[in-house]
């Protein structure tokens, strides 16, 4: 019976709905799979293990909240040391890659282009914006194939690039990021998506803010910060540009206590915090990769300025299998063409480390 009309519904507006939306793939997110996080070791969404407690300042929310938290800019402004006026605060990384592509891209018409293996909002935004785009894989090195974006720039209103890159965990070259800036200056965006270049932030590229037009940034407290759960990021780039992002933000689009706990996460103190905890991290990862390295059934480890290592297996299916019955949750790259066998392992605490070795220890392939 509630079948029957379960389906009706579902034919009736399937007729209304879009239907490239009805067929579309959309992010598995880390926490779908894993509804029921207690008692399990995460390490699938690169998340930060360490967890800060903090109290709000204000707990009366019957006004709405500053457009932009005149505070957290300048919390934000100091930390990067960049003016104000060239950054906007987002519902993190990823509403501010689906913004650029609303300012820049008529749907149908334009393109954007990304580069894979790399992170999967660029793609998943553009269908959800009927925005086509356009693919050009890394080398083999994992760096850009420079010659071939130069031959297939036409068109391409938004270049996303995602540096250090996710799932990889490796650096581009700058020089190619220079030289592609200079290619593209008076035609396409350059997008550098920095979400964990706190772990290696001398290679940050916001002072080029001042000097290329073209040059977009984004960056969250998601990861190093250790903050996902309040969603929030960043877009640097020129006022010009931040004034039309300006103008198509969903009205109030920063929480009240979303900015109370950002001001307080970027206030020295913490700030140092962080770095700390960036460093006690890649401690634990040097030990995670020397004991990874002995394991039999591990054929490589790609180098990571990150706090995530992508590792390829003999047989991910199976390992993953195996740490998932474990309580060990990873996430698997073996859909991806180039990734085949390969497991993306985020750094956990040093005991959740341990505890990884330990299980994987325990198979005899
Ligand atoms: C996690 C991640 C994001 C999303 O960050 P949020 O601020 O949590 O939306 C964006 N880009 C990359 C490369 C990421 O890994």
């Amino acid at each position: 019976m509630l079948n029957s009309k379960n389906n009706i519904q579902k034919i009736c507006i399937s007729n209304i709905a879009r239907q490239d939306i009805i067929h579309l793939q959309p992010y598995q997110s880390a926490r779908i799979i894993d509804n029921n996080t207690y008692n399990k070791i995460l390490l699938n969404a690169n998340e930060l293990p360490n967890n800060t407690i903090f109290n709000l300042k204000i707990n009366t929310f019957n006004r709405y909240p500053e457009p932009q938290p005149i505070e957290l800019l300048n919390n934000y402004s100091k930390y990067i040391n960049i003016n104000i006026n060239n950054i906007l605060i987002t519902r993190g990384a990823d509403e501010g890659i689906e913004l650029l592509m609303k300012v820049f891209c008529t749907s149908h018409d334009d393109y954007i282009m990304f580069f894979p293996p790399t992170y999967g909002m660029y793609k998943i935004s553009a269908q959800i914006l009927g925005i086509k785009y356009r693919i050009i894989n890394n080398l083999q090195n994992q760096q850009l194939n420079l010659q071939k974006i130069k031959e297939n720039l036409f068109n391409i209103k938004i270049c996303y690039i995602c540096n250090p890159n996710n799932p990889i965990g490796n650096l581009l070259q700058k020089e190619d990021l220079i030289q592609l800036l200079n290619i593209t200056k008076n035609n396409t965006i350059i997008v550098i998506d920095e979400a964990y270049i706190d772990f290696c932030i001398k290679n940050t590229l916001v002072s080029l803010i001042k000097k290329y037009n073209n040059l977009v940034i984004l960056r969250t407290l998601s990861k190093s910060f250790a903050l996902a759960g309040i969603r929030c990021g960043f877009v640097i780039a020129n006022i010009y540009i931040i004034n039309l992002l300006r103008k198509v933000i969903a009205p109030y689009p920063v929480p009240q206590p979303v900015s109370d706990i950002a001001i307080q996460a970027l206030q020295k103190k913490n700030i140092n915090i962080m770095f700390n905890n960036i460093d006690i991290l890649m401690n634990n990862k040097y030990w995670l990769i020397e004991h990874l390295k002995k394991i039999s059934f591990v054929k490589y480890i790609y180098p990571s300025v990150t706090n995530y290592i992508l590792v390829e297996f003999i047989n991910a299916e199976y390992i993953f299998k195996y740490l998932y019955s474990k309580n060990i949750i990873v996430r698997s790259q073996n859909h991806e063409p180039q990734l085949k066998n390969c497991i993306r392992i985020t750094i956990g605490s040093f005991d959740e480390c341990k505890k990884l070795i330990f299980i994987l220890n325990q198979l005899s392939l």
